[in-house]
């Protein structure tokens, strides 16, 4: 998505819908973008090569749960405000969008509070089903310990 602002004078206006496919690069986050995403805002003139790029994004993001790896719908809405340069008086506005999208990137999801994750040894989703690989490691317990337990 290019805005050309070669002939505004001031102040140019916008909101564009856009989906995965028609954005440039979203590789850079861990999310998929799920359906059609909303970005309204607008470019302001400053003096120079510069402006002023202020915009929301809104839309769907599916995360992988960060313990058990199920995928996460979230609702979005993030604010983006910049001093940009201006090359040509064209804006390609793809690139912040993919800014705006990994900087508001959460450092953890998780599809329920209390998600149990995934058993570290054989991978099974704990939230759905038990293993017995808890079990086996508990009898491994040194029987000293197993002595001192006995006294408390
Ligand atoms: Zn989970
Ligand atoms: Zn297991």
């Amino acid at each position: 998505m290019d805005i050309n602002i070669k002939d505004t004078k001031r102040r140019y206006d916008f909101d564009f819908t856009f989906t995965k496919d028609s954005l440039d690069k979203d590789e850079e986050i861990s999310g998929q973008l799920t359906g059609s995403q909303d970005v309204s805002g607008r470019v302001e003139k400053l003096i120079d090569d510069k402006a002023l790029l202020k915009f929301t994004l809104n839309g769907q993001i599916i995360y992988p749960c960060s313990r058990c790896l199920t995928p996460v719908i979230k609702d979005y809405s993030y604010p983006f405000e910049e001093e940009i340069e201006v090359n040509g008086g064209v804006i390609h506005l793809d690139d912040y969008i993919n800014d705006c999208l990994f900087i508001n990137e959460p450092s953890q999801i998780l599809c329920k509070e209390d998600c149990k994750g995934l058993c570290p040894i054989c991978g099974t989703n704990l939230n759905e089903q038990q293993c017995n690989c808890q079990e086996e490691q508990e009898d491994e317990i040194d029987p000293r310990l197993e002595k001192l337990k006995e006294l408390l």
